[in-house]
């Protein structure tokens, strides 16, 4: 087996499975094995970073809130900016907001305004992919700043939801599929 494959298998039988978590019939994948580890947290953030290394990436985008545990150190592998894109509320400054639909009601996501330039080149981290909604949403969000969306990086991918037909435009990447 090569050594990326065994890091990959090391990576995901850390992940913990929690199920009815934060509500019933929801299988939560629990990352906080793999940044207790500094190995684990490594190897993830390097297999995150190696598709991108050739992109000339400015800024990196973490989600809140996981998406920012990985994105920071990401952010720095790339020498890229680092921008939050957080709920609603939590952003002091002029923001950029964007409402989307959830399977049950709705959410908002904001973004700084001034946080991206016209053009510039931007890699979105999230810790997971599901439905692919929150995901999509950030992309608009950039979308409206004239930011070039590079790409998409989580740790881990449900893939039987799907939210990759949502990115079909964008290069998505993840480590651990399920
Ligand atoms: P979605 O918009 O459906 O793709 O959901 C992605 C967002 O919800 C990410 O920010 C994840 O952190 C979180 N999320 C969704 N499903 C799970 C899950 N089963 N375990 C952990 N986090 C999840």
């Amino acid at each position: 087996m090569s050594s990326k494959k065994k890091n990959i298998n090391q990576i995901a039988s850390s992940i913990r499975d929690v199920p009815d978590f934060p509500k019933k019939g929801i299988v939560f994948k629990d990352i906080t094995p793999v940044l207790s580890d500094i190995n684990l947290f490594r190897k993830s953030i390097d297999l995150m970073v190696e598709p991108f290394n050739e992109d000339k990436i400015d800024v990196v985008v973490g989600i809140e809130s996981r998406g920012f545990i990985f994105g920071t150190p990401i952010a720095d592998k790339l020498n890229a900016s680092f921008v939050p894109v957080r709920k609603p509320g939590k952003l002091p400054h002029e923001t950029e907001h964007i409402s989307y639909q959830l399977e049950y009601g709705k959410d908002s996501l904001e973004i700084h305004k001034d946080s991206i330039n016209e053009g510039q080149n931007i890699l979105i981290v999230d810790d997971l992919l599901a439905t692919g909604g929150t995901a999509e949403a950030t992309c608009n969000l950039i979308t409206k700043l004239k930011g070039n969306i590079c790409g998409f990086v989580v740790l881990i991918e449900l893939e039987f939801l799907e939210g990759r037909k949502k990115l079909n435009q964008y290069n998505v990447h993840s480590i651990v599929k399920y």
